[in-house]
């Protein structure tokens, strides 16, 4: 069982319907390969388009049997766990087959059992299910029709086919202004009956609401151990990965697991013209021995690509689209082929470190807030890297570290007067001390985006109370325009969209 260096598929558009039928060619802003699959099963056709990494035959993204079709985006960290309830001699090849073994056993609970960073669609007798990972992590969107399943990893592929119109699907967000598209919530199988487009939704994961209290040594010692096994499990056999580098603590401490894990390891940094980080991220640079870049990009070319971050993320959540602009802009930067990238995103989410919270109570209602409200918001959509051909994964949000770092008790994240304190202990040994003491600084602050957006609204004659909204009405504009409107980024002028949305703003606050 030898891990692959990219998953089979990245993404799919698929089709399921009681007699064959096809799906038109696809615009995904996933770069990759197209490859057609159609499953004739006994009582239902599944037909698809599989988007995938140039070099790769994504067979390991479908199996079948007699009955059974599956479609699979994204991969498996926990392999070995789940071959080892397979009956014995059971060989899967790749994590399609073994998610088709696993249903065989366990029926739509196996994804329960899945940590994993995937979007799933399966055709069985005469039911459709499309399945998440606990985060939905990879975005999946779906029209039900009687008679008719459309999923897609990517909203945009599924607007360009206006019929037929959607069927309510209770329980599932919609997507803004596109009629009966819904996304599939995180952590949960939707289930439904191909003849009358009736679904049922089975949540398979849910945040954890309790709280565990732990000495400071043995709580330090499961975040470390946690970390390092998602860390290792994102790493392929042979290959150099490449972390994204802040210098902050989160994506350090991913940075030195890595190094540890692979052998060897590739590190990049972005900037801009009004600030970086350079300087933090050279400090682990230099302790772990990395082979390291770092990318300025103008405020202005930053800005102009907002476009592709609305169109990679289908997210309409403007201090969202702040925080992952910088992050599209340095993987469309890195030139040459594809590469297998770790973050150190979204350690903050369950550790409240965003929060810069002194006071208990509160640290936890954010936390419980926070992990009540992240679906939909596509922060940790692999597309935003797979716009340029890269598979991008975020090891602090694996199953395993993030019900641990939820769970914890407020008081041990924390501690000593430092946020993330239990982050912090677990890496003492790995980093040098000024990156474990380093406060807290988000990637929209480090780059400048925040401001630089800011300052455009304001130079497009935005008054400063009103910024927040214009921002929110300029990233509504754009996912219009990209998304629902099928319109390329390269196309649509950050500086027009700007433009208009403030005269709007000023017609209706007049
Ligand atoms: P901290 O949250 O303590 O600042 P951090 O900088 O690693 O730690 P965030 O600021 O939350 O984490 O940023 C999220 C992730 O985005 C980082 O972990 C890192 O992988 C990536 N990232 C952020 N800023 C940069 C940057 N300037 N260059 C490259 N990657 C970055
Ligand atoms: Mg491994
Ligand atoms: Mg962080
Ligand atoms: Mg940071």
């Amino acid at each position: 069982m030898t891990e692959p260096a990219f998953p089979a598929a990245f993404g799919f558009l698929a089709s399921a319907r009681p007699g064959g039928g096809r799906v038109p060619d696809a615009v995904f802003a996933t770069r990759g390969n197209h490859t057609r699959v159609d499953t004739a099963l006994p009582d239902q056709s599944l037909i698809a388009t599989l988007v995938h990494a140039p070099g790769i035959a994504p067979d390991a993204a479908q199996a079948r049997d007699t009955d059974t079709a599956v479609l699979l985006a994204g991969e498996f960290y926990n392999r070995a766990a789940l071959h080892s309830v397979l009956p014995p001699g059971s060989e899967p090849d790749g994590d399609a087959q073994l998610l088709l073994q696993l249903l065989h056993r366990y029926g739509l609970h196996a994804f329960r059992l899945i940590n994993g960073r995937f979007a799933a669609m399966v055709s069985t007798g005469r039911r459709v299910l499309l399945a998440t990972d606990h985060a939905g992590s990879v975005p999946l969107y779906t029209r039900v029709a009687p008679g008719e399943v459309s999923a897609s990893t990517e909203a945009k592929t599924l607007a360009a086919q206006r019929d037929p119109r959607g069927f309510p699907l209770a329980d599932a967000r919609r997507v803004p202004g596109l009629t009966g598209v819904y996304q599939a919530p995180a952590g949960s199988v939707t289930e439904i009956d191909l003849d009358s487009g009736t679904a049922a939704i089975h949540r398979t994961w849910t945040p954890q609401l309790g709280r565990r209290i732990m000495p400071e040594d043995e709580a330090t010692a499961a975040v470390r151990a946690a970390l390092d096994q998602a860390v290792a499990a994102r790493v392929a056999p042979g290959d150099t990965p490449l972390v994204v580098l802040s210098g902050g603590i989160d994506s350090s401490g991913v940075a030195a697991c890595a190094h540890r894990a692979a052998g060897s390891l590739d590190t990049v940094s972005m900037g801009t013209d009004t600030s970086d980080e350079f300087a933090q991220a050279r400090a682990v640079v230099d302790h772990l021995g990395t082979r390291h870049r770092e990318i300025t990009i103008p405020s202005a070319d930053l800005l102009a690509q907002l476009p592709y971050a609305v169109w990679a993320s289908e997210s309409v959540d403007p201090d969202i689209i702040e925080y992952l602009l910088p992050l599209v802009a340095l993987y469309r930067a890195l030139d040459g082929s594809g590469r297998r990238i770790l973050t150190g995103y979204g350690a903050d989410i369950p550790l409240a470190g965003m929060h810069r919270e002194d006071r208990l109570p509160n640290l936890d209602t954010a936390v419980v807030y926070d992990m009540a409200t992240f679906d939909g918001l596509n922060e940790m959509s692999p597309v935003l890297s797979a716009l340029s051909g890269h598979w991008s994964t975020h090891p602090y949000w694996d199953r395993d570290v993030l019900d641990l770092l939820v769970s914890l008790e407020a008081g041990l994240k924390r501690r000593h007067g430092r946020d993330k304190w239990v982050l912090r202990a677990a890496l003492a040994d790995a980093l040098p001390e000024e990156t474990i003491n380093r406060p807290k600084l988000g990637v929209h602050e480090g780059s400048g985006t925040t401001s630089s957006f800011s300052r455009l609204l304001i130079d497009h004659g935005v008054a400063e109370p009103a910024v927040k909204e214009v921002k929110r009405l300029v990233v509504r504009e754009l996912f219009d325009l990209t998304v629902g409107g099928g319109r390329h980024p390269s196309e649509v002028s950050t500086a027009e969209v700007v433009q208009s949305a403030a005269e709007r703003f000023a017609r209706g606050a007049a």
